[in-house]
């Protein structure tokens, strides 16, 4: 028998990890401590060759692509703004689904000849108007992206939406859904050769969770 590989996988704190965790259950792969509360960065799990690494959304790819991690799970959002990089991107969680929304002031008409967009998702913003031949003044921020527009920073923002209740707690309606998020499972390329087998195992292991919760849906 092929001995197992040990493989790091890259986590990150928030919505995601909820999600995230009941999926690896299902392929026998549970946390030491709850990563939600506990402190630690590197967790071991029921699965020895197995570790998780506790780290910021936006360092998910950072850390796959340098080999801090074979493995991580982030944001189709944070893959498509550092779309320098060259992860594999071996498979769609379906988790943490949301919509990337350019987003308005509720009974605003048109905007001016160059209009300002306030966002922290700059590349898809600018590709977005470029692909529609608009000139826009993009304006990046870090959050609270719907500020921008009640104070006249912005006339648009272009943020991430789920329920909608932020949007609309502050006065703004949706205009247009620029693309559909959710999380997918990313893969350093090298550790894709060197563990070749492992690393498979554990994708198609989870792809078959993944398609077993899309029949239930
Ligand atoms: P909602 O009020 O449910 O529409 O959620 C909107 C707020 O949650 C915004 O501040 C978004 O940036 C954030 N958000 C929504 N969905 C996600 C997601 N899947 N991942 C990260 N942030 C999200």
């Amino acid at each position: 028998m092929v001995s197992e590989s040990q493989l790091t996988l890259a986590l990150s704190k928030g919505r995601i990890l909820e999600e995230t965790l009941p999926l690896l259950a299902r392929v026998g792969i549970v946390p030491e401590e709850d990563p939600a509360s506990s402190r630690r960065l590197i967790l071991g799990t029921s699965r020895p060759s197995v570790r998780l690494i506790i780290v910021r959304p936006t360092d998910v790819p950072t850390y796959v692509l340098h080999g801090g991690a074979d493995l991580g799970v982030t944001g189709k959002d944070i893959l498509m703004e550092q779309s320098g990089s060259i992860l594999y991107e071996p498979l769609d969680l379906r988790i943490g689904r949301c919509r990337l929304v350019l987003a308005g002031r509720e009974g605003r008409g048109q905007a001016g000849a160059q209009p300002r967009v306030a966002t922290k998702y700059v590349a898809a913003t600018r590709a977005f108007f470029a692909a529609r031949g608009q000139q826009v003044d993009v304006i990046k921020l870090y959050g609270s992206m719907e500020l921008a527009p009640l104070v006249g920073l912005a006339d648009w923002i272009v943020d991430l939406v789920d329920t909608g209740n932020t949007l609309r707690a502050n006065g703004l309606v949706p205009l247009e859904t620029l693309m559909e998020i959710s999380a997918r499972l990313v893969v350093n390329p090298a550790s894709w050769k060197t563990k070749h087998a492992s690393v498979r195992a554990l994708v198609a292991a989870l792809a078959e969770v993944v398609e077993a919760e899309r029949g239930v849906q």
